[in-house]
């Protein structure tokens, strides 16, 4: 039986943790045993009960893993660790304040059934994000283009399902600060975009800063 692998990086996210585990589940369960599966939580060092709420998870769900930060590394940083445990055949990335929604989950996979390795999900509207963070995002992926060899595809974040075999050539990679989306274009293999709707954040606001994403972008373009 093929297993699917599920990486969620949190980092203050106690008000939506055990839903995002309910919705992923819930959607993993949909595939019928026709898959097994394990969701490795990465805990990025928040000091709210985020980790007391996976541990009393991961006591009652044996597929559930956990990875904890002593401190806050980054989204990356924690998506990259997770990557080094996967033990499945597919490998999913997915935000754990569920803007990115569980339920393609199991459509991606279906693709990911008819040959492609790399099934990225692509942004059709952004619900909820600020004109700022629209401009900037807009302005950050036309520079980093402009900037770079490889085609970074617009309006796509981490939010994708690769397969094992580019799990293991991205945990090859010497990089000890990975830009995984722009990793994973330049890596190759047979790549499909499968465009979806972002939802609105339904807890806490955005933690990711403007400055992370620049010095993320300039990692990877040294
Ligand atoms: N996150 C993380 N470490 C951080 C910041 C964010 O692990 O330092 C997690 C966060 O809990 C969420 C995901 O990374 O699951 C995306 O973060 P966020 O929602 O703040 O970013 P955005 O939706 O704006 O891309
Ligand atoms: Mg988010």
């Amino acid at each position: 039986m093929k297993k699917v692998s599920v990486v969620i990086p949190a980092y203050y996210e106690e008000e939506v943790i055990k839903k995002c585990y309910d919705r992923i589940k819930e959607n993993l369960e949909k595939l019928n045993d026709s898959y097994s599966y394990e969701m490795i939580f990465v805990n990025d060092g928040s000091k709210d009960k985020t980790l007391e709420i996976l541990e009393e998870i991961a006591n009652l769900d044996k597929n559930v893993k956990i990875i904890s930060f002593s401190r806050n590394f980054g989204h990356q940083a924690a998506v990259t660790a997770g990557l080094k445990y996967v033990t499945g055949d597919a490998i999913v990335i997915i935000d754990a304040d569920l803007q990115d929604p569980p339920e393609v989950i199991p459509e991606m996979i279906k693709e990911w059934e008819k040959g492609y390795d790399v099934v990225y999900g692509k942004r059709k509207v952004r619900k909820g994000e600020t004109a700022f963070k629209l401009l900037t995002a807009k302005a950050f992926y036309s520079t980093l283009n402009k900037l770079s060899n490889i085609e970074i595809p617009q309006n796509t974040g981490d939010f994708r399902l690769v397969d094992k075999k580019v799990v293991d050539v991205i945990n090859e990679l010497p990089e000890h600060n990975k830009f995984l989306r722009g990793l994973f274009s330049w890596v190759g293999f047979n790549q499909y975009a499968y465009e979806y709707e972002r939802q609105e954040r339904l807890a806490r606001k955005n933690k990711i800063s403007f400055k992370e994403n620049v010095e993320a972008c300039i990692r990877w373009n040294n």
